[in-house]
């Protein structure tokens, strides 16, 4: 079920959280998978994981909102592994403020990682996937992109972005037998939402149909999904796994 033997996937933002359940679980199902993230230390747990799983992992450094990190990234899986047939853009960052106290920094560094960051990924795959006439690219997005949350108005534009940037990327690269999705979480128990207020924490989960957060590995099954063989007639999509927080 859901095969991806012999796949090779970049995963970016792969040393915590979502991004590393995802590579994980890519390379228990039988995918080499290449992970990225901001240091090559904080790669150590998720490149062990793999290993103790039977895997193959190449661990990668860089700033994902420079457009080298992105070229130089995907030319040393190319080099490695000789073709590269997914990508999980999933590295991202939040820098929250109410309207009135963000600062132009603040919106710039969360446009540039989250949205210019993701674009840099996209651009430097599509030249391998198009020669090789096939290719699965996933961004992770978010359900706040949707429907709004205060102090985040930099991240749910960041994020608003990627689902636009997925639907032209699919209309355009469909030809060419590659998918484009996004699979957008609701609240997933990470450093990321461990750093919001408690308050704020309290008011989502509430919102949250099934009762419970998330967890990376309920985030890791859509990702497997769009990347494997059964997932190949979709394109352009949003998928939205929140446990039902986006109902009101
Ligand atoms: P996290 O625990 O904070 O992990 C973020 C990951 O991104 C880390 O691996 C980090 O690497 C990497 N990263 C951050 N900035 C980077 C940069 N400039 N260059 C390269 N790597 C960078 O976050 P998370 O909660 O797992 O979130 C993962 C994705 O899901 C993000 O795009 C986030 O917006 C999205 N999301 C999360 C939730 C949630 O509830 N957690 C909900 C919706 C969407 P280092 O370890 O090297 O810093």
């Amino acid at each position: 079920m859901h095969d991806l033997k012999n796949k090779r996937i970049l995963v970016t933002g792969a040393s915590r959280g979502i991004g590393q359940a995802i590579a994980i679980d890519l390379a228990k199902h039988g995918a080499k998978v290449a992970v990225l993230a901001t240091r090559l230390a904080n790669l150590e747990q998720t490149c062990a994981a793999i290993a103790a799983a039977g895997g193959e992992s190449l661990p990668l450094e860089g700033d994902i909102s420079q457009a080298s990190t992105a070229q130089d990234s995907v030319k040393a899986v190319v080099d490695a592994w000789g073709g590269i047939d997914g990508l999980v853009a999933n590295a991202g960052i939040t820098k929250d403020n109410l309207l009135l106290r963000m600062t132009e920094e603040q919106f710039d560094q969360v446009i540039d990682v989250n949205l210019k960051g993701t674009f840099h990924f996209l651009k430097a795959v599509t030249k391998p996937m198009m020669k090789q006439r096939a290719g699965s690219i996933v961004f992770i997005g978010s359900v706040v992109a949707a429907i709004g949350n205060p102090g985040q108005a930099n991240y749910c534009a960041a994020k608003a972005g990627l689902h636009g940037m997925a639907r032209s990327a699919a209309i355009e690269l469909g030809g060419r037998g590659i998918t484009v999705n996004v699979v957008s979480p609701g609240f997933i128990a990470t450093d990321m939402t461990s750093e919001l207020p408690e308050a704020a924490q309290d008011a989502m989960k509430q919102k949250i149909a099934l009762g419970r957060p998330g967890s990376g590995q309920d985030i890791a099954g859509a990702v497997r999904f769009l990347q494997s063989p059964d997932g190949s007639y979709i394109t352009g999509q949003v998928m939205l796994v929140d446990g039902g927080l986006s109902l009101g």
